[in-house]
């Protein structure tokens, strides 16, 4: 495993190109866990992986966590090294942003909604840093997770409108066992907070089995969220939207998301689940379409 710690060591990177294998890229933050991992040895289905270790100074608030995001690169590199990745890009700040006052990508209409409504700038620093790793490493094939919905989302408007020569994946959120989705930011709770973070979850899962009761009302289905999420201690938002324009719809049908931010103590959660709804019933289904990122 190549340990590449600059934009220059990035000549290391494994060859691409005709008779190659694809490479593919999974982009982290670090503080690697279970849900990280799932990407990683998932992606290796799509070719050699490249993982990028990068906690992004742009898309944080002033005030939000950037300088206490935990930070542990050796633990990072030794939960990565059973896994068969070729090559870890962990550059610094300084090294990926050495210029103030940088072009900037601006994000599409699905950073309206949701977190890009309560984080300011925030998908627009996604944006910068996602375009950044993408032509420097060059991948084939770049994989997020589906727990950060409305990221794949932005994302893959920025892949489709500005024609990177990339396909996205969406890979399903891993969950502890009594359902809250794996975090990096799981780590500030206290046990407390922790017992009270996984009405996050139940919140989802009730609005599901309403939808697969046959509940259609949007609203009704934000009450529900709303009503099981009282354990937090403040509801950001509780949204049933369409995939891929995040509109509230008319009626519950079709594509979905159900999406919640809340606030346990000090820490931000989010979480989600992405459904089809038809005649026949209700599953789980990936935000992005396999094979493309416009749908
Ligand atoms: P982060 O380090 O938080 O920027 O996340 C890096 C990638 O891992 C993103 O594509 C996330 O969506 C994904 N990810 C984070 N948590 C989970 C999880 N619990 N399950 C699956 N993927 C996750």
């Amino acid at each position: 495993m190549e340990l590449l710690r600059s934009r220059r060591d990035l000549a290391r990177l494994p060859a691409r190109g005709a008779g190659q294998p694809a490479l593919v890229l999974v982009p982290t933050m670090g503080a690697l866990h279970a849900g990280h991992l799932s990407l990683v040895e998932q992606a290796r289905a799509w070719g050699t992986v490249v993982v990028s270790i990068f906690v992004n100074p742009l898309q944080f608030g002033p005030g939000e966590d950037y300088s206490h995001y935990p930070r542990d690169l050796d633990r990072d590199l030794a939960l990565l090294q059973p896994l068969d990745v070729a090559a870890v890009f962990a550059p610094d700040a300084a090294d990926m942003f050495p210029q103030q006052d940088a072009v900037t990508v601006s994000p599409g209409p699905a950073a309206k909604f949701l977190c890009g409504a309560s984080r300011p700038g925030h998908f627009q620093g996604v944006l910068t840093v996602v375009a950044k790793l993408l032509h420097l490493v060059q991948p084939q094939v770049a994989v997020f997770g589906r727990k950060d919905a409305q990221q794949c989302l932005v994302i893959a408007e920025m892949v489709r409108d500005l024609d990177f020569p990339v396909r996205l994946v969406d890979l399903p959120t891993v969950r502890e066992p009594d359902g809250l989705a794996m975090s990096s930011r799981n780590a500030y709770l206290s046990i407390e907070e922790r017992r009270r973070a996984g009405c996050l979850s139940e919140a989802l899962q009730q609005a599901r089995q309403a939808l697969a009761r046959g509940e259609r009302r949007p609203d009704r289905l934000r009450e529900i969220l709303r009503s099981r999420l009282a354990a937090a201690d403040q509801v950001e938002y509780a949204e049933v939207c369409r995939v891929p324009d995040l509109q509230v719809p008319h009626e519950a049908t079709g594509h979905l998301l159900l999406a919640a931010a809340v606030r346990i103590g000090r820490t931000r959660l989010i979480d989600n689940l992405v459904v089809r709804v038809s005649a026949t019933g209700i599953r789980d289904v990936p935000l992005l379409a396999a094979g493309d990122s416009e749908s």
